[in-house]
């Protein structure tokens, strides 16, 4: 069945188009036109979201759970869980985030999360897909590993990475490390060269550590300023290099718990609109009341938002719909200015600009409607409406 979608614009990832109209049919994109050079189908249903600008669906590259569910649960209805909230706030793809936890542990999940991405990729899948695996950890700092258990957290490991590269099926496709450690640029050399993204970060790294990773592949940075060696204008260490060098990607988590909105609007000014990414960092809790939760094997307390273990913060109960509104409202950045920081930016960083990112002929019709403050107004993934 055709289904049309009209808005006062779309954003398709490059350009803004006024007035269009959008035809769907069998899940993709069948045609986008201003509503001056095309006519309405007769017959087709119709979506129409008047004032609203379109989007590509959201893209969240660091995500451990939501609706109660760890991904490293890995099993079918844990990823149905957050794949089905995920999907009703405008997330259409994400990659499944691993915390630091035994390595046979990780080395399960692994396995079955990526039986579990091949299982997406059909046409029956419902909501959000999982396109990949984030490896948070092991390969992180003892001194800035937030709540990521001690006892194993490892030194960086080139065999130990393949093997969870290989448990995974070759679907690790971004690995979170601490330049600092001994032999972080020779895990970052190699895990680039098998296609893995490495973003620097749970880092206690001075400037002249970091630099060795980065000239060995290193593209990004993991939660910019959570669990990050603080600036010092006299040794800028990690954050300094994050903030100033244009050829890094850098995340951030824009809930106003995490970092204050003066400094998201310095790590505006500073990455701007081709490398910044908003993520959530989400965990299990998301979209769940205030209480006990899980992120990867540890237990988190969630009250008024934030979600803590031992008094330290634990993730977030951020969604991306929520991180846009409130960084339009932090950076006074136009919502078409900041759509980029979820969908084109982490495409581009982690390969999958192909397919995810972009609206365009002949691809899925996931898309989102948003008003001028970011507000969600609606959620279509591979030309289905979402519940929300
Ligand atoms: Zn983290």
């Amino acid at each position: 069945m055709k289904i049309v979608v009209t808005a006062a614009w779309l954003w398709d990832g490059g350009k803004l188009i006024p007035d269009p109209v959008i035809e769907i049919a069998d899940g993709l994109i069948l045609s986008a036109a201003p509503a001056s050079e095309c006519e309405v189908p007769e017959g087709a249903s119709t979506l129409n979201y008047p004032g609203a600008i379109l989007a590509p669906a959201f893209f969240d590259i660091h995500i451990h759970g939501a609706s109660g569910h760890d991904v490293m649960e890995a099993t079918p209805e844990a990823l149905a869980a957050v794949s089905g909230f995920l999907g009703s706030r405008g997330t259409g793809n994400f990659l499944a985030t691993t915390v630091t936890a035994p390595l046979d542990t990780t080395l399960r999940s692994l396995e079955r999360l990526s039986g579990l991405i091949d299982a997406a990729a059909s046409a029956e899948w419902q909501g959000a897909r999982p396109v990949g695996i984030h490896l948070e950890g092991p390969f992180l700092s003892h001194a800035k590993r937030g709540v990521h258990p001690p006892a194993h957290l490892l030194a960086p490991d080139i065999a130990i990475f393949d093997r969870m590269f290989e448990a995974a099926q070759g679907k690790v496709r971004l690995m979170t490390l601490a330049p600092e450690l001994p032999g972080a640029a020779e895990l970052t050399a190699h895990a680039t060269s098998r296609g893995v993204r490495v973003s620097l970060g749970h880092s206690n790294a001075t400037s002249a550590e970091t630099h060795p990773a980065i000239a060995a592949g290193a593209c990004s940075a993991t939660h910019t300023f959570n669990a990050m060696r603080p600036l010092d204008h006299r040794e800028p260490g990690i954050l300094g290099i994050v903030m100033s060098d244009d050829s890094l990607y850098a995340e951030l988590i824009c809930d106003g718990i995490h970092v204050d909105p003066a400094l998201v609007k310095l790590w505006w000014r500073a990455k701007g609109a081709t490398r910044a990414i908003l993520v959530t960092d989400a965990m299990s809790a998301t979209g769940m009341p205030d209480g006990e939760y899980q992120l990867g094997g540890f237990p988190v307390q969630v009250a008024h938002g934030r979600a803590t273990a031992n008094g330290v913060l634990a993730g977030s109960v951020l969604t991306l719909d929520r991180a846009l509104t409130n960084f339009v409202a932090y950076s006074g950045a136009l919502v078409e200015t900041a759509l980029p920081l979820l969908t084109r930016n982490p495409a581009a960083m982690t390969g999958f600009s192909d397919s995810i990112g972009t609206l365009q002929i002949g691809k899925p019709a996931s898309m989102v409607a948003v008003d001028r403050t970011g507000h969600l107004l609606g959620s279509i993934l591979h030309g289905h409406l979402q519940p929300m």
